[in-house]
């Protein structure tokens, strides 16, 4: 089959497309549709994998820590041993470096900065008391970071994402004068949106920053750690001993979940810092809880053992989710390829694919969608104040659906596109 490239079309050949693609988007809303594509959130044979996990503990259950400590009572503040040897390995950092938390890492985040904004760090004032605050925001990326950051009163400085990162010249160049900027939000491994993998290159760079604010953290948001969705999967550097080398260890605050590994809401968070970092969260702790949900932790010990427990079950989720982003490609590729119109990316990994409508498409086609009874992400979401200055990023989401949904979401999104797509050619022609 031909295909056209819609911006080399003539007007007439516009139209009849246009027509054609009306058409079949009313057989698409008369079907009276109501599937949702918004978040990343596993499907239910996802999480049915880890149900097995809820029969792990019961009344005649060891219920003591490898500390003597009973898991039923208070204490512990740092987590089970064996659970943070189990983020240390997943997030290649000391286990002595990593703090076990509640259910959620976004969580973990929100306190970092509630912390650093009451109560700063050793040697400097809290960041509330340093006037107007900016913080970077790689974007597309994560909506909730931005919110965080947003919520807390800072500037969100919006760094445009690369297929390596983000741009390490413009980040360079922005903290290396403005004290002001005191953070940077990084999905460094498969990342939300895009689903790219920061280049070694970019990782050390990272490490050998510069910025003029003594008091700047990298919150390094490895949340799809171990995500792979492919034979070839991407390879991380690790930013703790590329800082370890740069001497900047007291930069980098990481994070990790088995949100996507076992239960979202449900599963144990960590984060990992230096001694000097550790020093200020453990007592922003110490006075915020009596320590965490060890019996939960001790359910994911005993469901996992170990990494490789845990990477079988990624295997399990692999098998599940490989065929729902392949359902992705393939629709936009055979929908969108060749009519100039879209680009998307192909991640070896994670929860998302980026779609890249033309400019000033994004907010149509959502609305188009919702119109018709597929809820997308909100079009600007991944932008800082939810504004895509080119209106044209999509984060797609085809994890929760099962997978003869996802085929009828992906066929309308594919639809709304062209139809935006035609609808701006011809106003920017009249
Ligand atoms: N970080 C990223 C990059 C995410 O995509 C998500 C979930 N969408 C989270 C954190 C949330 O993690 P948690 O459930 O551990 O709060």
């Amino acid at each position: 089959m031909l295909v056209l490239d819609y911006r080399s079309m003539s007007n007439e050949a516009l139209s009849a497309e246009k027509a054609d693609l009306e058409k079949r988007y009313a057989d698409f809303k008369a079907r009276g549709l109501k599937l949702n594509m918004a978040r990343g959130k596993p499907g239910v044979d996802q999480l049915d994998l880890s149900m097995p996990m809820l029969d792990i503990l019961n009344s005649t259950s060891n219920i003591y820590a490898s500390t003597g400590d009973d898991c039923r009572n208070y204490g512990l503040g740092d987590g089970l041993p064996e659970m943070r040897e189990l983020f240390a390995e997943m997030l290649g950092i000391d286990d002595h470096n990593i703090i076990v938390g509640g259910n959620s890492s976004l969580n973990m985040m929100f306190d970092a900065i509630s912390c650093a904004m009451t109560h700063g760090f050793p040697g400097c004032k809290p960041w509330s008391q340093q006037g107007h605050l900016k913080f970077l925001c790689p974007s597309p990326g994560y909506d909730r970071h931005f919110a965080i950051t947003e919520y807390f009163g800072f500037e969100l400085i919006t760094v445009p994402m690369t297929d390596q990162g983000p741009d390490m010249d413009v980040v360079e160049s922005l903290v290396k004068d403005d004290p002001t900027i005191k953070g940077i939000w990084c999905v460094p491994k498969y990342s939300n949106p895009t689903g790219i993998t920061y280049s070694d290159e970019t990782v050390r760079r990272f490490a050998a920053l510069k910025p003029a604010a003594p008091d700047f953290k990298i919150f390094w948001d490895n949340a799809y750690c171990v995500h792979d969705l492919t034979d070839t999967p991407d390879t991380l550097l690790n930013l703790w001993h590329e800082c370890r080398k740069q001497h900047s260890i007291d930069m980098p605050i990481f994070f990790a979940s088995t949100s996507k590994i076992t239960f979202p809401g449900a599963g144990v968070a960590a984060m990992g810092a230096s001694e000097h970092n550790l020093t200020v969260f453990r007592e922003h702790y110490s006075y915020q809880t009596i320590g965490p949900d060890k019996l939960n932790q001790l359910r994911h010990i005993y469901f996992f053992g170990n990494l490789d427990g845990v990477k079988l079950q990624m295997e399990k989720h692999r098998a599940i989710l490989e065929p729902k982003f392949q359902v992705v490609q393939e629709k936009l590729e055979s929908a969108l390829g060749g009519k100039n119109i879209a680009e998307w990316t192909n991640p070896n990994g994670g929860y998302f694919v980026s779609v890249d409508v033309m400019d000033g498409c994004a907010k149509r086609v959502v609305s188009l969608c919702k119109e018709a009874g597929v809820t997308l992400t909100g079009a600007g979401a991944t932008f800082p104040y939810q504004k895509d200055p080119r209106d044209r990023n999509i984060r797609v989401a085809p994890t929760y659906p099962p997978v003869s949904e996802l085929e009828l979401a992906m066929d309308l999104f594919c639809i709304a596109v062209q139809l935006a797509a035609v609808e701006k050619i011809l106003a920017d022609r009249a």
